[in-house]
């Protein structure tokens, strides 16, 4: 019977935690499948289409598709066979060896395998170019072999950092940005803002599906969608055009550290990268991260645009962000805006506080499931 064999890279050489690691790793597989801690590695039952999910849980950095056999030579000769594809003409053995008490070391496993494999098919070994890689790893307790290998995300399993505040526009960044705070190991609850006076099934729609999207990385996920027409009204009516942006993200800052207070979250996550908007000038990110109490961690920081992009359609996100919807921001923007904001000349506007409260209560909590 065939079995995921996964392995994870980092969080095998965090010393002390490693359990906890390993068993959150396991914890988070087990929504969709078996899984069981070994030496070094995790079983995981196989069905079909686990692959797919697999691929997209933070921690994995690879895994095979094969057999767990004894540390007996017949039985990985076997499995070696069973492993191979129907069609294929060239092929190679690729051993490791963890368990050093085994008697054949790697060089001599790979020999001996590999004459076996010519033996039974009359294929040929190739080194350089196989059709089929064959991957052999001896273990303290079996022997597991598979020739289908697939890539993860790397990373650390979602949640041994801790909770994020994630701030998500219906852009391209953020869902980018929160997607990243996730493979480092955050528990990501999202929060987005709008406008309940503009066509907001849309745009509700819309975050709901990045949110999805999203999900399908960390399992499941909490949104907030925060109604802030009327805190908006206000910085209009009070604020001169040049500074509202800063002013409106100001406010969303101190609106994210409450719902952060909630979830007893520990940071507050953004799309922002350096210079790409007039928001972005490090002036005034300055005045803009001064709002929050909380760190304020933007993951894109050294990203291209490009770059962004590519993850993004990588990631599955790109195609919903591009989706046409009525940003609430826009009439906010001036054609103008003040590119080195002043904090102090900023807080002179600020009386929202009871606003920012209210637009925080009656905002609506989404539990989001991929
Ligand atoms: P994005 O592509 O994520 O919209 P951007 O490069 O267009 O980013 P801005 O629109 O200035 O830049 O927004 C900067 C960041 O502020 C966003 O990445 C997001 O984290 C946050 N943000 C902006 N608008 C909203 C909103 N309506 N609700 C929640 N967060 C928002
Ligand atoms: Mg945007």
């Amino acid at each position: 019977m065939e079995i995921c064999i996964v392995h994870y890279g980092e969080i095998g050489t965090k010393g002390e935690n490693r359990a906890f690691f390993e068993k959150l790793l396991v914890k988070n597989i087990s929504r969709f499948a078996k899984a069981k801690r070994r030496f070094g590695w995790i079983e995981v039952e196989y069905y079909d289409g686990v692959e797919e999910k697999l691929r997209k849980v933070p921690g994995i950095r690879y895994f095979g598709v094969g057999y767990k056999t004894e540390l007996d030579m017949s039985e990985i000769k076997s499995a070696v066979l069973k492993s191979l594809p129907e069609k294929f003409e060239t092929f190679k053995i690729s051993t490791s060896r963890r368990n050093k008490k085994f008697p054949l070391n790697s060089l001599e496993l790979n020999r001996e395998l590999g004459r076996e494999v010519v033996e039974r098919t009359g294929k040929k070994v190739d080194l350089e170019n196989p059709d089929v890689t064959v991957w052999v790893e001896i273990g303290e307790k079996f022997a597991l072999v598979y020739s289908k290998r697939f890539e993860g995300i790397g990373g650390l399993p979602v949640g041994c950092a801790g909770k994020v505040v994630s701030l998500i526009s219906g852009g391209i960044d953020s869902p980018v940005a929160s997607f990243l705070a996730m493979k480092r190991g955050c528990e990501v609850v999202l929060v987005h803002f709008f406008n309940k006076t503009l066509h907001s099934e849309n745009v509700r729609r819309k975050i709901v599906m990045l949110a999805e999207k999203l999900a399908e990385y960390q399992g499941s996920i909490k949104l907030y969608m925060i109604p802030f027409e009327e805190v908006q009204m206000e910085i209009i009516r009070i604020v001169p055009p040049k500074l509202r942006m800063v002013v409106y993200r100001r406010s969303m800052m101190r609106m994210a550290n409450k719902v952060a207070e909630k979830e007893n979250a520990k940071a507050i996550v953004t799309g922002d990268n350096i210079s790409q908007v007039a928001s972005q000038t490090l002036d005034n990110l300055n005045v803009i991260y001064s709002a929050s109490k909380l760190s304020v961690l933007p993951p894109l920081l050294g990203f291209d645009k490009e770059e962004i992009v590519e993850l993004a359609k990588k990631i599955g996100t790109y195609q919903i962000s591009i989706l046409p919807y009525e940003d609430c921001c826009s009439l906010m923007v001036a054609k103008h805006p003040e590119t080195r904001a002043k904090k102090e000349i900023v807080e002179e506007f600020e009386e929202f506080e009871e606003l920012e409260n209210s637009a925080v209560e009656k905002g609506e909590i989404i539990e989001v499931h991929s």
